[in-house]
């Protein structure tokens, strides 16, 4: 932790700050270690305050050794006018992309005669992106968990159950296990509800000879994970293992690209000229990946526009999907670590054939 304080110190004496006001969750969590749900940091050039009200207080303390807990009363930006000494030397940074536009006025009132606001944008995620190895191990651990769920779901997925079903029984067994929170509702998406890139898990009831594309993702340490996996309901007909076959390549070259010194549109580009070459660049057209950490998607974007230098240490999944309207849809996704000379998978899920299911 204190590692990331001092080169989040360093980034703002590059820009002439004197201080800092982290509020987003993952954020606090990332610097602080503080799992709780209500709480603030101030970080200036010597000192690491926490803010917290007093339900949080003795976690505070337990969990963030090395920083001075105070104690919300009136209101957190109150609490900041206060510790800010009155011949502050300089502006107090802000994330200028979580407050919202009324908090950052009451922000502003507060201050007023105290300090000027800047508003940033994306510091503390940017330092996020490279992850240190016990995070790459928390990481790993959520992906572990998904690969272990994804064989318990196997025998569970047939024809005659529901979608919802199914996506109830994968988060059962992901908790029982140990997973405290899951990263999002999850998607099974059956048949031609396959089309749909993020089809939310509904009442549709699953028919034989359908493919079923299930998204989902767990947690360990705060940390989550995010796996896709395609499977068919009965012996797969030409056309679906044509575009399985098709997804999984486009996956391979992705994951092929993947290393240090590429940038992430790079990454992006390798996938979208083998589904292009095959006829269906239109029938891709998300990304092709985002980093995952504390937040589940979070930088940097494997995407078109994303110019990003990818840095050993960053985590991102590589999930390609060619969807068919009225015919449904195949979506593979792994999640891996950019390593210097290559990558490393962390989700493990079979994926080599079209797998099939009773
Ligand atoms: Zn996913
Ligand atoms: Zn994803």
């Amino acid at each position: 932790m204190t590692q990331r304080i001092e080169r989040l110190r360093e980034k703002l004496k590059e820009k002439g700050l004197a201080a800092i006001l982290i509020m987003q969750p993952e954020n606090c969590r990332y610097l602080s270690g503080f799992t709780g749900t209500a709480g603030a940091l101030l970080i200036d050039r010597q000192k690491c305050y926490l803010l917290t009200d007093f339900r949080y207080l003795e976690q505070a303390a337990a969990e963030c050794p090395g920083w001075e807990v105070r104690e919300i009363k009136e209101s957190t930006f109150e609490t900041v006018a206060g510790l800010l000494p009155p011949d502050n030397a300089g502006a107090l940074a802000c994330e200028g992309d979580y407050l919202t536009h009324r908090q950052f006025n009451d922000l502003r009132d507060k201050l007023s005669g105290i300090a000027e606001l800047a508003p940033l944008n994306g510091l503390v995620e940017e330092l996020r992106q490279v992850k240190e190895p016990a995070e790459i191990e928390n990481l790993r651990r959520a992906a572990e968990l998904a690969d272990h769920a994804f064989w318990y779901i196997l025998d569970f997925i047939r024809p005659g159950v529901r979608e919802r079903e199914v996506a109830l029984e994968l988060e059962f067994f992901l908790r029982r296990k140990g997973a405290r929170k899951v990263p999002f509702d999850f998607i099974v998406a059956s048949g031609p509800r396959g089309a749909l890139p993020h089809g939310v898990a509904s009442e549709k009831i699953l028919q034989p000879g359908e493919l079923v594309t299930i998204d989902y993702g767990a947690e360990y340490q705060g940390y989550y994970s995010d796996l896709t996996r395609t499977v068919s309901l009965g012996p797969p007909d030409p056309k679906q293992r044509e575009i399985y076959t098709l997804v999984r390549e486009a996956q391979a070259a992705g994951l092929k690209a993947l290393r240090a010194g590429v940038k992430a549109s790079d990454v992006d580009r390798a996938v979208r000229e083998v589904i292009a070459a095959a006829g269906h660049q239109e029938n891709f057209r998300h990304s092709t990946g985002h980093g995952v950490g504390l937040a589940v998607h979070e930088g940097p974007r494997l995407s078109k526009k994303d110019e990003t230098v990818l840095q050993a240490g960053m985590v991102v999944t590589i999930e390609p999907g060619v969807y068919l309207p009225g015919w449904g849809g195949v979506r593979i996704e792994d999640m891996a670590v950019v390593e210097e000379h290559g990558c490393r998978l962390l989700t493990r899920a079979p994926k080599e054939e079209l797998i099939t299911c009773r």
